[in-house]
């Protein structure tokens, strides 16, 4: 069952020539676009399926700074000012929300690494309120259990996966941007080794700037190119309950199970960091790559079947400008849900929490989750194609800081004064090493 998604309108014509086309509507492609369009840029964006329809709308819509790997923690910073700005800015609303995270444990190793990350985070800035046992229990309460500790970062806060994608996408469209679903890129064009034109289904586009925001399929479209960009898709399964007044914390996290309240009053819940490994060609090509963060993440992964070679995002075929693509067969990647993990989901959630006992489960649904060898998103133009630039594998960590991605990729396009550091996001990290320091949470 497909998670909850609002529609938006799509715009009537492709046009011939933009100063920048965006591939990919997710939440980066959406607020790149948005961000070039404020700077008065002609921006078209395609998008092969429904915006907001992969990861986008199936996540948990955590927008937090808390446990960050210090790569990404300016950006995380960012994002949350900007969640805020954007809706004051459009008018359009994400539901983003400043509710506070709250993270409870019982175990004293968990704790000690809580308690390193405030002390790294205090110094750039961040504020994040360690909990005593009785301050844990306490803000814990609905669980009715006695914790040894936890955190809360009360300036973090969560979105609405339903709503956002779609509301940026509108904003875009009242800036005079154009937005195309069911419109898939295939390709691109050069002229003297520049890129000169994006090619879609529908027609060519012709523009000297392209952003690849296109998720768990971006590997496979950079290939065409000549691009190797190592990329793996973790299927991640998760649970949204009916509302209900059960009296739960916004956004609760322990290590057996994590709660959300949704924008509709209803909860999702789901087990932090778990999910299946689809063994592909594309998995296999660059396992050597994602070793040691399979060795760290090891406990929560477990094989997948054969959905993911089925689905077509990972694929090492070539494909042709003028023929249907794998991404027009597999308009919206909807995979299956791991059922025993749903089960499992459920009763931990119960367990934590039982209220949720006499409240029905609304839907299940399953999402890729995009990563790169080190957890941290590539971000940057590529070399090889002036022009072409490429933002991909957010990790697990793309909707939250989604719009300060979609700063820096038109701060990138435009020259401007980068919003963030661009230097840890680069892509070209990729060539250079074939390990880097995998992200901490
Ligand atoms: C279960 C789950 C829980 C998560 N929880 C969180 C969380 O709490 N907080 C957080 O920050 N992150 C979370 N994430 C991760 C987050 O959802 C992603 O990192 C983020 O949504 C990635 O955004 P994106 O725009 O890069 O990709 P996507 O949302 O996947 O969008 C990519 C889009 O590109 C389109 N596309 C691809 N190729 C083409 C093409 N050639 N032409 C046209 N269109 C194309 C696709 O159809 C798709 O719509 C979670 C993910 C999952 C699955």
């Amino acid at each position: 069952m497909p998670a909850p998604l609002k529609l938006v309108d799509t715009s009537p014509k492709l046009p011939e020539a933009a100063d920048a086309v965006v591939i990919g509507g997710g939440i980066v492609g959406v607020f790149a676009a948005y961000y070039l369009a404020r700077r008065g840029m002609k921006v078209a964006l395609v998008e092969k399926g429904r915006i907001g329809a992969e990861q986008s709308s199936r996540n948990w819509g955590w927008c937090r700074q808390q446990n960050r790997d210090a790569r990404e923690l300016p950006m995380a910073t960012k994002s949350l000012d900007l969640w805020e700005r954007f809706a004051a800015e459009s008018g359009e609303d994400t539901g983003f929300r400043r509710c506070g995270l709250l993270y409870l444990s019982t175990s004293e190793e968990e704790l000690a690494g809580w308690a390193r990350w405030r002390d790294f985070a205090r110094n750039v800035g961040v504020t994040t309120h360690m909990l005593n046992g009785a301050q844990a229990s306490e803000r814990g309460r609905a669980t009715g259990k006695r914790w040894k500790g936890g955190v809360f970062s009360p300036t973090d806060g969560t979105a609405d996966p339903a709503s956002a994608a779609p509301a940026v996408a509108r904003a875009i469209l009242k800036l005079g941007g154009t937005v195309h679903q069911s419109c898939a890129a295939r390709g691109i064009e050069t002229e003297g080794g520049r890129l000169s034109g994006v090619v879609t289904e529908h027609g060519t586009i012709r523009t000297k700037t392209a952003v690849l925001a296109g998720g768990a399929w971006a590997s496979s479209f950079c290939r065409q190119l000549g691009i190797r960009f190592p990329q793996a898709a973790i299927r991640s399964s998760i649970l949204a309950v009916s509302p209900g007044s059960i009296g739960l914390p916004d956004a609760l996290h322990t290590a057996a199970v994590s709660v959300t309240r949704r924008a509709d009053g209803g909860y999702t819940v789901a087990i932090s960091g778990r999910g299946r490994v689809d063994p592909t060609p594309q998995q296999l090509r660059f396992s050597p790559q994602f070793l040691p963060m399979f060795v760290k993440r090891w406990r929560s992964l477990a094989p997948g079947g054969l959905e993911g070679f089925h689905s077509g995002h990972e694929t090492l075929a070539r494909w042709r400008l003028d023929a249907p693509t794998p991404m027009e067969r597999m308009r919206i990647l909807d995979p299956a849900v791991d059922k025993a993990t749903i089960r499992l989901t459920h009763s931990r959630a119960v367990d934590l929490l039982p209220p949720l006992k006499n409240i029905s489960i609304a839907a299940a649904w399953a999402g890729y989750i995009d990563s790169t060898p080190d957890g941290v998103p590539g971000i940057g133009e590529i070399a090889a194609v002036p022009g072409f630039i490429l933002a991909a594998g957010f990790s697990g960590h793309g909707f939250g800081i989604g719009p300060g991605a979609g700063h820096l990729i038109a701060d990138i396009v435009t020259g401007n004064e980068p919003i963030v550091d661009p230097r840890p996001y680069h892509p070209d990290r990729f060539r250079k090493s074939a390990w880097g320091k995998v992200a901490d949470f």
